[in-house]
């Protein structure tokens, strides 16, 4: 498992040299998406305190809120200060446009995401993405997604679709091989969004373990997860080990800034001071990125001690 401090000063190594020296660690990446400034400084002070690397990623929601080059500046300013590897992900880029974009931003990956459309049509328009990104950064990583996972990192009522999409191991290594994709985005029972009753805590996401080692063996590029949040602490564990490198988190970080916002501001009606509103949302949101992470890198999780947020 990752030793903390391993990862130290490297700040020069590639996204595919990290993703690389986890998956023979036993470890994936934790990516994190981010909307606004508080998000993205708990997910810095979580890599700081945890002292491992992170992916920030912003989808087209978020991006368009945050400004796509205003977020690559500030991830590249904020990765210059930190002494672990931190990389930037253009998630859920539905457009050839959007994902150009991301690469001319800096960029490290562009999740490309032609899902809802039929499977040739898919690799046609993500093949296409892929080569204008890598045209324009040679070292970008791409991301292609197939299989149906929902949409929308939200709170949902009930649950919404059947698993029948999931990705088989087959369309798997088709899909890789015709679109020269180096990051695949399966459905193995992931899902956006969490139920009421996870958020409650009293539900959790199942994976289909054995599902996500075939699509190891017959893509044999990196495997990302998305749809994290909810998910079953052992699964997410085990899935590592079958296969998976990355692990999107969205809706936790989301769930815990809406709560901590909501008991800052009910705190003391007279308080205006924006950073002093905020900065137990950003202690809140780390909480629980550091606890993904150190989840992600086979520590023992354990409550944390050290919040601040009531
Ligand atoms: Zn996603």
């Amino acid at each position: 498992m990752t030793a903390n401090g391993t990862l130290r000063n490297t700040t020069k190594d590639t996204l595919r040299e990290v993703l690389t020296r986890l998956q023979t660690e036993g470890a994936a990446l934790g990516h994190f998406n981010v909307a606004d400034h508080v998000l993205l400084k708990a997910v810095i002070a979580a890599a700081s305190e945890t002292r491992l690397p992170v992916f920030v990623g912003a989808s087209e929601g978020e991006r368009e809120f945050f400004g796509a080059r205003q977020l690559a500046a500030l991830v590249k300013s904020l990765r210059q200060e930190s002494d672990v590897p931190v990389f930037l992900n253009a998630d859920h880029t539905h457009s050839l446009a959007k994902a150009v974009e991301a690469a001319n931003a800096g960029f490290d990956s562009v999740g490309v995401d032609f899902s809802a459309l039929p499977f040739e049509q898919n690799v046609a328009r993500t093949k296409e993405t892929v080569q204008a990104i890598k045209a324009i950064n040679p070292a970008i990583l791409a991301e292609g997604e197939i299989g149906d996972i929902g949409t929308g990192s939200e709170i949902h009522e009930s649950a919404q679709a059947d698993f029948s999409k999931l990705t088989t191991p087959e369309e798997a290594r088709q899909f890789v091989e015709a679109t020269g994709i180096d990051i695949l985005a399966p459905s193995v029972g992931n899902r956006h969004g969490m139920l009421k009753s996870m958020v409650e805590g009293k539900a959790k996401k199942h994976l289909d373990l054995e599902r996500i080692a075939q699509i190891k063996r017959a893509a044999a590029v990196f495997l990302t997860l998305h749809g994290g949040s909810g998910t079953d602490d052992e699964h997410f564990s085990k899935a590592i080990g079958s296969g998976i490198n990355i692990i999107h988190i969205n809706t936790e970080l989301r769930v815990a800034w809406r709560e901590s916002l909501a008991a800052s501001l009910a705190r003391d009606s007279n308080e205006v001071v924006p950073y002093k509103i905020l900065r137990p949302v950003v202690d809140s949101v780390k909480q629980v990125v550091s606890a993904r992470l150190r989840l992600f890198h086979g520590e023992s999780v354990r409550p944390s001690a050290v919040g601040t947020v009531a």
